[in-house]
């Protein structure tokens, strides 16, 4: 029997990608300013830069397009989608927003009351850690420790560390509290899941303490199928009734549609029961998003996304994905490539401080082999380590961190398991040579949000 769940869909449609020659490679990257960012996608072959908006449409939600009411208010599209949020999550209310950043600016502020207020999540995203930081609060991180041992196996290293928690909100003291913010998975730890019993116990210690509780959910079916097949007491739940009781949890839902809602654009705000919150939140929604029928939105868009988040709720369409991952991990792994282990959701994770231990972390290890890795054979990864984190504002230096990843995104229902082959191969030829990689330093260095735009050159 195959190991792995094989696709439940087969291609209808097909998008051509070019394969380019190592020479062309060569000049392409040198002209990119050896970042990846700055190619062009018609260079690259197989793109795993991210899975934020790349994924394929379904038939059903193509044909849904058809049925978008571009009405500026009150449009159907919006009513079909509100039913879908509101089915899923059992809250009161729904606001739609143009992507999850979107949500995060007109959602986070009601919470910061007065000056010198935390945010504590398992891990910020960093959308929603820049949102904390212009909302006028302080976003702390609070992880368990397993997440940052990538080599031992544990089924939830997305977790909160729930000691930690309590410490922390004694420490600050919980009227400066101003939210706990659940993010399943834990998108910037691995794509790695949180299990309901950390979730339960995280949302009890927010309620004891009075503390508003919000969900990050950008990949709430994802978690869902990891809690359904690694946690005691879940096997034979539906995806629906595991999602279910994550949201009773909260007060709050906010997702980037992109992901799992298997959208190009869109995000969701979903409010449990606070009436005050809600018109609120609208009101803010209004000159920053859009009128609250459509957010930010296209109504045929809404439709789309009315069907995806059906979709990705399949417990098929979650079997393969989850295993379309663990199978390039896999590759990785018996090829003796140290990787984030288990897999999560999204993305293989690989470890480029065990990779390239020859190279320091201001020498950005990560992107050093994200590099290689384009020039072997044309695919694009993305570094998740010192080069995305930037200066420490008060130091001014590098920000070290023991976790230098090139992050192996997967899009949704995009590539073949052969285009898996491909990119293992590319990693095992780079690993096969990692001791000649060498690091890099900046040729221009932006002053915020440096990794999108910067040029480097490699120190000889
Ligand atoms: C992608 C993501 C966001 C931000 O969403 P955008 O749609 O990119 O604005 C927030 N939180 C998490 C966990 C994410 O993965």
């Amino acid at each position: 029997m195959n190991q792995y769940h094989a696709e439940p869909y087969k291609i209808k449609m097909v998008e051509p990608i070019k394969k380019t020659t190592k020479k062309e490679r060569k000049t392409l990257l040198k002209n990119a300013g050896y970042n990846p960012f700055s190619l062009r996608s018609k260079d690259v072959y197989i793109d795993l830069l991210t899975d934020s908006g790349t994924g394929a449409m379904s038939q059903e939600q193509w044909g849904a397009l058809m049925r978008g009411d571009e009405a500026y208010a009150g449009s159907h599209s919006f009513y079909r989608l509100e039913s879908v949020v509101k089915h899923i999550t059992q809250y009161d209310y729904f606001i739609p927003s143009h992507q999850g950043r979107g949500a995060e600016q007109v959602v986070l502020p009601e919470f910061v009351t007065h000056d010198d207020m935390v945010f504590i999540s398992n891990t910020h995203f960093d959308t929603t850690r820049a949102h904390v930081e212009i909302a006028g609060a302080t976003a702390i991180d609070c992880a368990t420790p397993e997440a940052f041992d990538t080599s031992t196996y544990h089924p939830f290293k997305g977790n909160f560390d729930t000691q930690k928690l309590k410490k922390l909100i004694e420490t600050h003291g919980k009227e400066n509290v101003a939210g706990v913010i659940l993010t399943i998975t834990n998108n910037s730890a691995g794509g790695q899941p949180v299990s309901l019993k950390n979730l339960k116990a995280t949302a009890q210690i927010a309620m004891d303490n009075n503390i508003p509780v919000i969900i990050d959910g950008a990949r709430f079916s994802e978690n869902a199928y990891f809690i359904k097949t690694r946690e005691e007491g879940y096997a034979d739940s539906d995806i629906l009734d595991i999602a279910r009781e994550t949201f009773a949890l909260a007060d709050v839902f906010l997702m980037s549609a992109k992901k799992d809602g298997l959208v190009n654009m869109g995000g969701i705000i979903a409010i449990n029961n606070d009436e005050t919150l809600y018109k609120n939140v609208r009101s803010r929604l209004v000159p920053m998003e859009g009128f609250p029928t459509y957010g930010g939105m296209i109504g045929r868009d809404i439709d789309a996304l009315a069907v995806g988040l059906k979709e990705g709720m399949d417990v098929d369409y979650l079997a393969h994905r989850i295993d379309q991952v663990r199978y390039l991990g896999d590759q990785l792994r018996h090829a003796g490539i140290p990787i984030q282990y288990p897999t999560g959701g999204h993305a293989v994770f690989v470890d480029c401080k065990a990779f390239a231990p020859h190279i320091p972390y201001h020498q950005f290890p990560a992107q050093s082999v994200v590099n290689e890795l384009y020039l072997e054979s044309g695919v694009r990864a993305v570094e998740i380590g010192s080069l995305l984190l930037g200066r420490d504002p008060k130091t001014n230096e590098t920000v070290d961190t023991p976790l230098q990843f090139m992050r192996l995104t997967i899009p949704r229902r995009t590539y073949t398991q052969n285009h898996m082959d491909v990119v293992a191969e590319g990693v095992k030829r780079v690993y096969s040579k990692r001791e000649q990689l060498k690091g890099l330093t900046f040729e221009y260095e932006p002053p915020v949000l440096r990794h999108f735009t910067a040029t480097l050159k490699y120190v000889e």
